[in-house]
């Protein structure tokens, strides 16, 4: 039997609060713990997890940019389902409020390379790669 290639692929983004997307999409991006991966419909299936960064779909020409934090991904043929710790879109991220996350997280990575033992070094980078993140995702605007 042929294996047909579907022409489009469903993407589910699903957080503990709520289904975000769920859209027929020509192509995801989206930022594995290994790296960057891109989809297209056909892929073979797998799972992986996910870090913090920007995960990006395209619709025809038009492209789309959510900000999302840790997770997995598990991708079919027709289908690529993200289940992330939390995920938003542009019109939805306060980039005031990223930018002061971004300006305190800095600041404590500062104090720990200057031998600070109080500061939590992972916890203080997770909370930059999100600033970083939702700060990139917003500048796409939507
Ligand atoms: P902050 O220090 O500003 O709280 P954070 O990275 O510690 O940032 P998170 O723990 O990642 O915040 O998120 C907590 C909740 O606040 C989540 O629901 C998240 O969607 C929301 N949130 C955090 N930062 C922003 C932002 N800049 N714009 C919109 N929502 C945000």
């Amino acid at each position: 039997m042929a294996f047909e290639i579907p022409r489009r692929l469903l993407l589910e983004v699903v957080t503990p609060q709520k289904l975000l997307v769920s859209e027929e999409v020509d192509e995801v991006v989206a930022p594995g713990s290994e790296g960057f991966f891109g989809v297209l419909p056909g892929h073979l299936p797998f799972i992986t997890t996910l870090k913090i960064g920007e995960l990006i779909y395209r619709k025809g020409r038009e492209e789309r940019h959510l900000a999302v934090s840790w997770g997995y991904a598990e991708v079919r043929p027709d289908k690529v389902i993200i289940l992330a710790d939390i995920a938003e879109r542009a019109e939805e991220i306060d980039a005031q409020r990223a930018e002061a996350a971004r300006r305190r997280a800095e600041e404590r990575l500062s104090r720990w390379s200057r031998g600070d033992e109080t500061i939590d070094f992972a916890r203080s980078q997770g909370a930059l790669q999100r600033a970083l993140t939702r700060l990139s995702v917003a500048s796409k605007g939507r």
